[in-house]
C-alpha cells in the first residue's frame, strides 16, 4: 500500500486566494495523523511537470489577472503531463479559477483564456453580479449521498457540455452559472479529475471529501484509511451547512 501522499500545487504563489492554502495544509495533517507520508511540490511559470512523479494535483483560485498568466503556461507547457496524469488515474483537484481552467476555455469579456481541455466544459464571462454566497451541494462520489459546503466567489459562469458530469447538485447557493442546478465538474478516463466553485478553504470543511480524494489519489477505499477523531471537522462541517441555510 502506498504510504505517501505525494501533492503537486500548481501555482502556489498566483492561485491561492480565498485561503485555499487551507486545503493543503488540511491533507498533509490528516496524512500525518494517520502516520502517512506527505511531500509537497509546487510548479510555477515555465517549471516543468512530472505526471509520474505525484499522486495529486491541485489548483487554487484565482484573480483574473493571475489567472491570465497561468492560463497560458497551463495550456502550452503543463497540458500533455496533466493529461497523462488523468489518464493514469491520478487526482487532478481544482478550485474556482483553477477549475476555470480545466475545460476549454474562460471567455473574459471577449478574450478567450485557453483551458487544458481535461474536461469538457466553458466559462464565460457574462454582464450581471458575480455569484456570491455560501453554498451548499449533493454529491455523490461512491454512491452514497453527502453534502459538501462551502463558498462561492466567481464572475465567470461555467456550462458543462452534455456529456460532462457535474461534481454535484445545487440545494443552496448559485453552483456553476446560477441556472443549471450544476455544480463543478467530475471528469477525466477514471473519474478523478474534480472541479468545483467552492472555497473558503473546502477541505476544512468537508474533511470526508478530503478523505475521498487522498483515498482516491493513493488507490485505496476512504475505509482503508484509519479513522480519526473529527469531532472539530464535524462542527466546522456542520457550521458551514448552517451558513449555507441546510
Ligand atoms: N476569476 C474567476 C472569476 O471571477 C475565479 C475567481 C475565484 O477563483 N474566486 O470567475
Amino acid at each position: 500500500m502506498a504510504d505517501v501522499l505525494r501533492v503537486c500545487a500548481l501555482y502556489p504563489d498566483l492561485m491561492n486566494i480565498y485561503a485555499d492554502r487551507g486545503n493543503l495544509q488540511l491533507l498533509q495533517r490528516r496524512c500525518e495523523w494517520r502516520g502517512l507520508g506527505f511531500e509537497l511540490s509546487g510548479v510555477g511559470l515555465g517549471d516543468s511537470l512530472d505526471p509520474d512523479a505525484h499522486d495529486l494535483f491541485y489548483v487554487g483560485g484565482g484573480q483574473d489577472r493571475d489567472q491570465a498568466l497561468c492560463a497560458e503556461d497551463m495550456a502550452s507547457d503543463k497540458r500533455e503531463a496533466l493529461h497523462k496524469a488523468a489518464d493514469d488515474g491520478k487526482v487532478i483537484f481544482a478550485v474556482c479559477g483553477g477549475y476555470q481552467l480545466l475545460g476549454h476555455a474562460y471567455d473574459l469579456d471577449g478574450t478567450k483564456l485557453p483551458g487544458v481541455g481535461l474536461v469538457d466544459l466553458e466559462t464565460v464571462r457574462e454582464d450581471g453580479p458575480r455569484l456570491i454566497g455560501n453554498v451548499a451541494i449533493e454529491v455523490e462520489l461512491d454512491g452514497t449521498p453527502h453534502v459538501l459546503a462551502g463558498f462561492e466567489n466567481h464572475g465567470g459562469r461555467t456550462r458543462l457540455g452534455a456529456q460532462t458530469r457535474p461534481l454535484g447538485r445545487v440545494l443552496k447557493g448559485h453552483g456553476n452559472d446560477g441556472r443549471s442546478g450544476f455544480e463543478g465538474v467530475r471528469g477525466g478516463a477514471h473519474g478523478t479529475v474534480v472541479g468545483t466553485y467552492l472555497h473558503g478553504p473546502l477541505l476544512p470543511k468537508n474533511a470526508w471529501f478530503a478523505d475521498w480524494l487522498t483515498a482516491t489519489a493513493l488507490h485505496l477505499a476512504v475505509s482503508e484509511l484509519a479513522p480519526l477523531d473529527d469531532r472539530l471537522e464535524d462542527a466546522a462541517h456542520a457550521a458551514a451547512r448552517r451558513a449555507a441555510g441546510i
